[in-house]
C-alpha cells in the first residue's frame, strides 16, 4: 500500500507551525508497512487543495488540517467537491458536538454544525479532545482519511485509523525497534552500511532526535524481523536504552522503581532540566525526593561542600568537580544513585582545552563514584538537551551494570 500525506493550513507555509503531523503520520504508516510516497503542504485554499489531490494516485490519502468550524476551514468541502461526493448531516455527530459544548457550559454556534456533515457511508472518527471529527471514506479507489490539525486531537484519532488500516490489509506486518542514545546519526548509518544488505526483507528507518535515535524495523516475516533485531542488538548493545517507542525518562523511572532506588541530581549547565524531565513521568515521586540546581561556583561550595581548592585548581567544569558533587550529593541526600552534571553550554565560556559543548558527569552508585566526559555540538539549548538525554542514558547503563567506565 502506498500513501500521500496532504497537510493543509496557512500556518504551515508561513513558518509559524512545524508540520509535526506529517512526522507522526509517516512514522505510523511506515510501521504498518505503508510507504508514504509524497507529502504536500498547501494553504487553506480550495483550488490549492484540489490541485494537490489531482496528482494523487496512491491507495491512501491522509489529510490533516482545516476541519474546524471557521470560514477558512474548507478541507472537507473542497475534497468532497473534487470527488463529487455529497455531504449529509450525521445526527449522532451533531448531538456529540452539542454535548461537547454543554459540558463546557457554552452555546454551540451554527458554524459548528458543518462539522457534522459527511459523505454517505463514511466512517466518522469521534474527537474526544475537540469538536472536529475525523472521517474515512472511499473515493475513486483511494481511501481518504481526514484528520484535524491540532496534534493533540490528531494523534488519538490516528490510532483509530491504524486499527482500520490493519484490519483492511491482507498481509500481516510486524514492527519493533530500539531507542538508541550515545551514537551520532552519521556514525550509526556508517556502521549500518554492511548491516542493511544482510536483512533485505526488513525495512529499517532511523529517526534522529537530539542525542537519541529511534530505529524502527518493519517486516512481513516475523522471523526475518527477529533476526534483524538480534543482529542490531549484538552490534549496538552499548547504545540501546529501550524499545523504539519508549522515552528515556520513562525507562529511567521504571528501572529505578523496579530496583527500589531513589535518585538525586546536582545540576549546573542543565539548570534543572534533568529533574524536570524526570518529573514529567507519572510516578516520579517514587524515585525522586530532592534535587539541586547549583549554577554558580559558590553554590557548589555552599550547598555540597565542594573543596574550594578543587574549584580553583580544576574549575567547575571538570572531572574533579563532578566527582565531588556526585559523591557529596549521595551523602547529603541518602539517594541510592546520584548524578552531577557540569558543562559549557555556550555561546561563550569555551577554551581550547574545554570547548563549548564540553560536559562532565559524575555518577555515584553502589559505593563507587565514576565520571564521564562528553562534547556535544549545537546551540546552548541543544547542548543542554543533549546533556540531559545523555545523562539519563548514563544513569540507565549504570543501573543495568552496563556502564563502560569511560
Ligand atoms: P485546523 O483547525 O484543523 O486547521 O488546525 C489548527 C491548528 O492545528 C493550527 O493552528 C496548528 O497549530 C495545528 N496544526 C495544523 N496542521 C498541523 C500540522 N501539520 N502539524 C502540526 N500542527 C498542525
Ligand atoms: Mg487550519
Amino acid at each position: 500500500m502506498k500513501a500521500t500525506v496532504l497537510s493543509v493550513g496557512n500556518e504551515l507555509l508561513s513558518g509559524l507551525t512545524t508540520n509535526t503531523n506529517l512526522v507522526d503520520i509517516a512514522r505510523e504508516l511506515f510501521a504498518l508497512g505503508i510507504e508514504t510516497r509524497q507529502s504536500v503542504s498547501v494553504p487553506d485554499d480550495k483550488q490549492a487543495i484540489q490541485d494537490a489531490i489531482k496528482h494523487v494516485d496512491d491507495d491512501l490519502l491522509v489529510v490533516t488540517g482545516g476541519l474546524g468550524p471557521t470560514h477558512d476551514d474548507i478541507t472537507k468541502e473542497s475534497i468532497c467537491d473534487y470527488y463529487r461526493l455529497e455531504l449529509s448531516l450525521h445526527h449522532e455527530t451533531k448531538t456529540r458536538i452539542e454535548n461537547y459544548f454543554k459540558r463546557l457550559g457554552r452555546e454551540m454556534r451554527d458554524t459548528n454544525e458543518k462539522q457534522a456533515y459527511f459523505p454517505k457511508d463514511a466512517i466518522v472518527l469521534t474527537n474526544n479532545h475537540g469538536t472536529a471529527p475525523g472521517v474515512i471514506f472511499s473515493a475513486n479507489g483511494t481511501t481518504v482519511v481526514l484528520l484535524p490539525g491540532p496534534p493533540s486531537e490528531m494523534r488519538p484519532m490516528l490510532e483509530r485509523v491504524k486499527t482500520y488500516l490493519k484490519e483492511r490489509m491482507q498481509t500481516s506486518v510486524y514492527s519493533a525497534g530500539y531507542l538508541v542514545v550515545g551514537i551520532g546519526e552519521s556514525e550509526l548509518e556508517a556502521d549500518m552500511a554492511e548491516y542493511y544488505p544482510k536483512h533485505p526483507d526488513v525495512n529499517i528507518a532511523p529517526y534522529a532526535g537530539l542525542s537519541q535515535i529511534r530505529v524502527v524495523f518493519v517486516a512481513h516475516d516475523a522471523r526475518a524481523l527477529d533476526k534483524a533485531l538480534d543482529d542490531f542488538k549484538r552490534r549496538f548493545r552499548a547504545y540501546i536504552v529501550g524499545p523504539h517507542d519508549a522515552t528515556i525518562e520513562q525507562r529511567l523511572v521504571d528501572t529505578l522503581i523496579a530496583q527500589g532506588k531513589v535518585i538525586s541530581f546536582a545540576e549546573s549547565c542543565t539548570g534543572g532540566m534533568m529533574a524536570s524531565t524526570l518529573v514529567s513521568v507519572p510516578d516520579a515521586s517514587q524515585v525522586l525526593n530532592e534535587s539541586y540546581v547549583l549554577y554558580s561556583n559558590e553554590s557548589k561550595i555552599k550547598h555540597l561542600g565542594i573543596n574550594r581548592i578543587i574549584m580553583e585548581r580544576f574549575g567547575a567544569v571538570s572531572e574533579q568537580c563532578v566527582y565531588e558533587l556526585a559523591y557529596h550529593l549521595a551523602h547529603r541526600t541518602d539517594a541510592d544513585i546520584t548524578l552531577s552534571v557540569s558543562g559549557i553550554a555556550g555561546p561563550s565560556g569555551g577554551t581550547a582545552a574545554k570547548p563549548v559543548g564540553t560536559v562532565y558527569y559524575g555518577i555515584h552508585h553502589e559505593g563507587k563514584t565514576k565520571t564521564y566526559h562528553r562534547v556535544f555540538s549545537g546551540d546552548r539549548n541543544m547542548i543542554r538537551t543533549k546533556a540531559t538525554v545523555t545523562g539519563m542514558a548514563l544513569l540507565l547503563k549504570a543501573l543495568m551494570h552496563e556502564d563502560d567506565h569511560s
